[in-house]
């Protein structure tokens, strides 16, 4: 037996990572056959069409402006009030809803989901979510004492499974008296998928019917990591408006992430934005969170919390910003279309997509599919049930011929 001092909880954990795995084999190929000749679409940050990262050139400014300071300093542990200002402003748009809302800043929205996870639900809990889910949720589930269960994301037509969600949610209920339900929308990782505000109507619904039952408590965290390449600033977000006005044992979070919005993935700032109808509810939400802060990573990077107020203070910066993004986000929508028009001329069957970094296509076999498929030196996640492609990543001339070599390999397999 192999020596172990881990305490119970701990013995065993090992977490093997597809993305990494799938990324460091893409990385082995190009330095063997040459960069051109690989095509790399496991890496969920934006590359351009030379392959190299982004970072948007006005926040690289900004950030770069900022007094030493700022950046060495200190910050609060709830977050700088000038952030949570601009974060809960940024999240909202013109959608803010008609409800009491408190933030707390985060380790990007990861630290949003942790919270989350770790104040609203019991230990041994069921946390749900959807089958088709980012796999750091299950680490996030198992690494708090909590379990993870899913429910169908699509029904037959390819429209959000209210059925299937509805069923769990009662389901896990009577076992439990808190449930905590992940939303990972719009533009879905790694499908690309966005609920309609009717879907969402729905899902409010569902949870509405249950809360009436007042031993029951009801998170949805509303992870939106992806929002800012979803589509029209406002129009993706008017789902937000139907926060307010829920029953109090209700609480919606929103998990706000800095980390594509403003390419800052390692600088890990975000907030967890909460939603609610009783004043009482959002001050424990405040209170709870800044301790399991206190308790976790103490405060948060003052430079890129400093950076989001700056921009988001000067109004021709902040239009700068969008507007920089909102030219890569019509480069992913050209790469995008152009795989998904290819797909349809193989008929290639893919999960619907509608925005962001990711697509998907389902398969019976992803490992075989995704090794098949170095032959031709493309490089694809292989999940559970399919295969994930990061558009985000892959130049439109590599994206171009690739449909077809998956519906290539998926008949071989
Ligand atoms: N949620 C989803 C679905 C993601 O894909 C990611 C990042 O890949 C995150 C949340 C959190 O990112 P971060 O912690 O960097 O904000």
């Amino acid at each position: 037996m192999t020596m172990s001092i881990a305490a119970t909880h701990a013995k065993g954990k090992f977490a093997i990572d597809k993305i990494f795995g799938a990324a460091a084999a893409a990385n082995q190929a190009a330095a063997q056959f040459g960069k051109d000749k690989v095509v790399n679409a496991t890496i969920g940050a934006i590359l351009d069409d030379k392959e190299a990262l982004v970072c948007l050139p006005t926040v690289e400014k900004v950030y770069r402006n900022l007094p030493i300071n700022e950046v060495a300093n200190y910050a609060p542990i709830a977050g700088l009030p000038e952030f949570l200002e601009a974060a809960t402003a940024l999240t909202f748009g013109d959608n803010r809803p008609d409800a009491y809302t408190g933030a707390i800043a985060t380790s990007g929205g990861t630290g949003a989901i942790h919270h989350t996870i770790w104040n609203y639900s019991e230990i041994g809990d069921t946390i749900l979510t959807s089958d088709w889910y980012w796999g750091p949720y299950k680490v996030l589930c198992e690494e708090s004492l909590r379990k993870i269960d899913t429910f169908t994301l699509f029904d037959e037509n390819q429209n959000f499974n209210s059925k299937a969600f509805e069923s769990k949610v009662n389901d896990i209920l009577t076992k439990q008296n808190n449930l905590v339900t992940i939303i990972n929308a719009p533009a879905h990782n790694p499908t690309g998928y966005s609920l309609s505000d009717s879907e969402w109507d729905n899902v409010l619904d569902i949870v509405k019917t249950v809360a009436k039952d007042q031993s029951k408590r009801i998170v949805i965290l509303a992870d939106i990591a992806y929002i800012d390449y979803a589509g029209e600033k406002n129009e993706c977000r008017t789902f937000m408006k139907k926060f307010g006005n829920l029953p109090d044992n209700v609480l919606i979070i929103l998990a706000y992430s800095m980390s594509k919005s403003y390419t800052m993935y390692g600088q890990r700032t975000g907030a967890m934005i909460g939603v609610s109808k009783s004043k009482e509810v959002i001050k424990e939400f405040a209170d709870i969170n800044q301790y399991t802060s206190r308790a976790t990573w103490s405060n948060i990077n003052r430079g890129c919390m400093r950076l989001l107020a700056n921009i988001y203070n000067d109004k021709s910066t902040l239009a700068q910003v969008e507007k920089e993004r909102s030219e890569y986000y019509a480069l992913i929508r050209e790469r995008s279309g152009i795989f998904m028009n290819e797909a349809k001329a193989a008929n290639l069957s893919m999960l619907p997509y509608i925005a962001g970094f990711f697509l998907t296509i389902p398969a019976k076999d992803p490992d075989a599919v995704c090794d098949k498929l170095h032959d031709d030196h493309i490089f694809a996640v292989p999940l559970g049930k399919g295969i994930r492609i990061a558009v985000c990543a892959v130049p439109s001339a590599k994206i171009t011929g690739m449909a077809a070599k998956v519906a290539q390999a998926m008949a071989a397999v």
